[in-house]
């Protein structure tokens, strides 16, 4: 579209706490520049007692969407007049996309890994083991479960919080699920496809170590990771190490603001372009 005489922007944004340390503004913009399209993100930083007044502010400028991170996923949710599937079931919003005159809550941190692990393989009918159970964990168990996964087994320290993912899995998305208990080195059952860390371990420390069995991580098993800073978590180094193939978090990053621009644009942005700009941003090595 031509921007000549334009000087009105179509505005998205992130709505968080911290967001000083949110780099995702940086990739967004950036996938706008290439593709020459005339919007803009905004990072804004909103407390929980401001949500209600700056979802209403968001309508008022005609915001075509905005990310919600930290602490307003669930909070943002009485603010939307609808919800998309995958969010629904998983009761959390990260991306809010205006269609017609409705603010809908989606969920695009399941769909970005989703997108991340079609580059090696296709979900439907494998068998996953999945540490974690917390917010991550969960967007990323129900887009597996919504794209055909046969089991996914849940590995987490926390009992209620994992059998409480592995039942809703069992009882909203009629999949296989489990939960084990974590104690010690994880051995992990012949039979496992793909291996995912979806807990908070490794995260700035790339030294941090996964309690998993390595002798029972046989080559050909899919392993990925959610830690984006360092993407070269400990985990993914050894899995490498074992013939795995591996995704690290950074691809499932940049993956959620691919699906967050082709919501809010209808473009299907250049990810190497956004993958690149985010890695400048924390200053990390090219191809890191
Ligand atoms: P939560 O706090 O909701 O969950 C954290 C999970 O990690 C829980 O399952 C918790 O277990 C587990 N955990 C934390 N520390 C330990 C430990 N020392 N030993 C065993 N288990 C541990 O966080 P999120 O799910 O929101 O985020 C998790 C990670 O995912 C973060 O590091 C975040 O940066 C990353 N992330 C990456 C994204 C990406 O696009 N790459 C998107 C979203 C998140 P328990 O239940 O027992 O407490």
């Amino acid at each position: 579209m031509s921007t000549h005489g334009n000087f009105l922007h179509e505005l998205v944004g992130s709505m968080s706490q911290g967001a000083a340390g949110n780099p995702t503004v940086v990739m967004i913009e950036a996938a706008f520049k290439h593709h020459g399209l005339h919007w803009r993100y905004i990072n804004m930083e909103v407390a929980p007692e401001d949500l209600a007044a700056a979802v209403r502010g968001a309508r008022a400028m005609g915001f075509r969407g905005f990310n919600c991170s930290l602490p307003h996923k669930v909070t943002v949710i009485p603010h939307l007049d609808g919800l998309g599937e995958s969010a629904s079931v998983m009761g959390a919003v990260n991306c809010v996309v205006r269609r017609g005159d409705k603010f809908i809550g989606e969920n695009t941190d399941g769909k970005g890994f989703l997108k991340s692990l079609a580059t090696v393989t296709d979900p439907k009918g494998k068998t996953v083991v999945l540490f974690g159970a917390g917010g991550a964990a969960r967007a990323i168990a129900v887009e597996l479960a919504l794209a055909g996964a046969k089991r996914i087994t849940i590995v987490n320290r926390s009992e209620s919080r994992g059998s409480e993912l592995a039942r809703l899995l069992r009882e909203k998305l009629s999949i296989e699920s489990e939960l084990v208990s974590w104690r010690g080195d994880h051995a992990l059952a012949a039979g496992t496809d793909i291996v995912i860390n979806a807990t908070s371990i490794g995260l700035y420390d790339a030294d941090a170590r996964l309690c998993l069995d390595l002798s029972t991580l046989r080559s050909g098993v899919i392993v990925a990771d959610v830690i984006g800073n360092p993407p070269r978590t400990r985990l993914i180094r050894d899995a490498e190490a074992r013939g795995c193939r591996v995704l690290d978090g950074l691809g499932m990053l940049v993956n959620q603001g691919v699906v967050g621009v082709q919501y809010w644009t209808g473009v299907e942005p250049d990810a190497c372009v956004m993958r690149k700009a985010l890695e400048e941003a924390l200053g990390l090595p090219r191809n890191s």
